[in-house]
């Protein structure tokens, strides 16, 4: 097997047979095929390499892009977290998954309507939260989790990885025991991604 190394950026063009990378680096995900352990595109799409979650998928190329735009609710994963904002991954815009992705921020101003503390008991870096973009200044898209059906949507224990399950009014890890914060969304873990 060579060992060539994936291609670790989402949004290229692939074709079918386009190589994506190996099942011990990644998950194969939709749109892709495994062959002697080597992870092959099936459609004509974009990647999209998933690297917190080590998966790798291809979005069928369709036309009428679909980009976040001003008020749209948006679906994305938190990235690099500072104590008064997040970065966001955006990957779905209502019920449309991206063929690429776009990058957001969260700041800790428009969380909520409530005096927050810290980015840390809003989201951690892994989860995926639902937010509206409130404004596009720059080609950035600043987000808002605050209404009441915007917020977290899945988060992960962040001692041991594994997915938090809701318990009144906090999240609970069913591997470790972990109870953890956040700013959950009222249908936390009912989303299907
Ligand atoms: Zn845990």
């Amino acid at each position: 097997m060579s060992l060539k190394p994936p291609e670790q950026k989402s949004g290229h063009l692939v074709v079918p047979g386009e190589r994506l990378g190996v099942i011990e680096e990644f998950i194969p995900d939709s749109g892709t095929y495994v062959k002697d352990g080597v992870i092959y595109s099936k459609i004509v799409g974009r990647s999209l390499v998933d690297l917190q979650n080590r998966r790798v998928s291809v979005y069928p190329a369709v036309e009428g892009v679909v980009v976040p735009k001003l008020s749209s609710t948006i679906v994305g994963q938190v990235g690099n977290a500072q104590s008064d904002n997040v970065l966001v991954r955006i990957f779905k815009v209502g019920n449309k998954r991206l063929s690429g992705d776009f990058g957001g921020i969260l700041h800790i101003s428009d969380v909520s309507d409530r005096y927050v503390n810290s980015m840390n008991e809003v989201c951690k870096p892994g989860d995926i939260i639902r937010a509206k973009v409130i404004s596009e200044k720059n080609r950035i898209f600043h987000l808002s989790t605050n209404d009441k059906n915007l917020g977290v949507i899945d988060a992960f224990c962040s001692r041991c990885g594994n997915l938090l399950e809701p318990e009144r009014f906090e999240l609970r890890c069913p591997k470790c025991g972990n109870i953890e914060k956040r700013k959950m969304a009222p249908d936390y873990g009912k989303e299907e991604l």
